[in-house]
């Protein structure tokens, strides 16, 4: 069975327009799973406390025949490889981000997944390249990503 699945990308550290265009690459050669549409990218200020550099953002429709955790492993496996540097922290920077925002219309919850994304409908910097990929998208609960998206505002928020 193929699974539909769109995925966040982000970077904040060293070249993060090309580590997403790195990543993507890396994510063509995921067995089993083909890229179908990639967003355009945008820059978007850091949230959280603490001073970040500027993120640069994006999303993408995965096609795949792996299921979510397997997926996940690979698209670790892809962070690592671009020096993610994993640590206690959660407000820091990072070379590469790689969040499953959504797996067909399905609520997934374990110890290591939890999707939808569980932040993703408070962020601009998630919701605007999903709109970009999709208008019509919606979460499993119904919640439309336009009407989402039309309560956020869109500062710290520019297309690249
Ligand atoms: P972060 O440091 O923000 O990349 O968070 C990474 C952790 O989030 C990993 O340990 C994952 O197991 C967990 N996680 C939970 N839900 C998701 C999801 N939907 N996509 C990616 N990682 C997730």
């Amino acid at each position: 069975m193929t699974h539909q699945v769109y995925i966040g990308l982000g970077s904040n550290l060293q070249n993060p327009q090309q580590q997403l265009q790195h990543a993507i690459d890396r994510i063509r050669e995921i067995p089993a799973t083909s890229v179908i549409l990639v967003s355009p990218f945008y820059g978007s200020t850091a949230v959280g406390p603490g001073q970040q550099p500027d993120y640069v953002n994006a999303a993408a429709l995965l096609a795949t025949q792996l299921q979510a955790h397997p997926l996940l492993d690979q698209l670790q496996a892809i962070e690592q490889q671009q020096g993610r540097k994993r640590g206690p922290q959660q407000w820091v920077p990072r070379t590469l981000d790689l969040d499953i925002l959504l797996f067909n219309n399905e609520q997934i919850t374990s110890e290591r997944l939890q999707i939808p994304h569980p932040h993703m409908t408070e962020r601009n910097f998630v919701l605007q390249p999903l709109h970009d990929l999709n208008p019509d998208l919606a979460l499993p609960d119904g919640r439309s990503v336009q009407d989402l998206l039309s309560k956020l505002d869109r500062q710290g928020l520019w297309a690249l």
